[in-house]
């Protein structure tokens, strides 16, 4: 019953100075170092279609709610970026619980940056730090499941339930979530 999503495959022609697209043993496609990265580097910017909440409610209304795989970032509380629409690879970047990335948020718009230095052929990944709602299925954990395989892995791509207060005071928050609804950002596989 589930259609498929939009943008669930990678590109075949997009070329990116730092990162390409494949297989990942992680979780379906994930994105890969094509050289040393440093600490800093900016990876890509999150493209796709800038949408408002409500509008990817209804977009993805008809999706069952145990399937993770859209594409939604949320950008602050009016816009959120739909990069199953219009989207670059920037959408295969994975989850990862230790990262070495984050989304960082400039002037509306979403960047990944690296935040140590990486080696060529590592996966990329940042926090997804998909946040909790009340209306959450009781399974969300599982269907969110994180299996990126770090000794600091939550096993889960979701906010711990008490996300830690400190957290929300530093600049770092400008990052906020990459999610919307209850399905949000992304997630691959299929
Ligand atoms: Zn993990």
């Amino acid at each position: 019953m589930a259609k498929s999503h939009p943008g669930a495959r990678p590109s075949r022609n997009e070329v990116h100075p730092r990162y390409e697209v494949r297989h990942s043993p992680v979780h379906g496609y994930g994105a890969f170092a094509t050289r040393d990265i440093k600490k800093g580097e900016r990876i890509d910017e999150y493209l796709g279609d800038r949408i408002s909440h409500e509008a990817a409610d209804k977009r993805y209304e008809d999706y069952d709610e145990s399937d993770n795989h859209t594409f939604l970032f949320i950008v602050d509380k009016h816009t959120v970026i739909d990069a199953g629409v219009g989207g670059n690879d920037a959408r295969f970047i994975n989850h990862q619980c230790d990262p070495n990335c984050e989304s960082t948020i400039e002037e509306g718009r979403v960047y990944i940056d690296a935040i140590r230095p990486i080696a060529r052929g590592e996966e990329l990944g940042y926090d997804y730090q998909i946040g909790r709602e009340k209306d959450d299925p009781p399974n969300v954990d599982e269907i969110y499941a994180c299996r990126c395989g770090s000794p600091q892995c939550r096993g889960t791509m979701l906010w711990p339930p008490k996300r830690p207060a400190a957290r929300k005071r530093t600049k770092r928050t400008k990052k906020v979530a990459p999610k919307a609804t209850r399905r949000t950002r992304s997630s691959r596989k299929k």
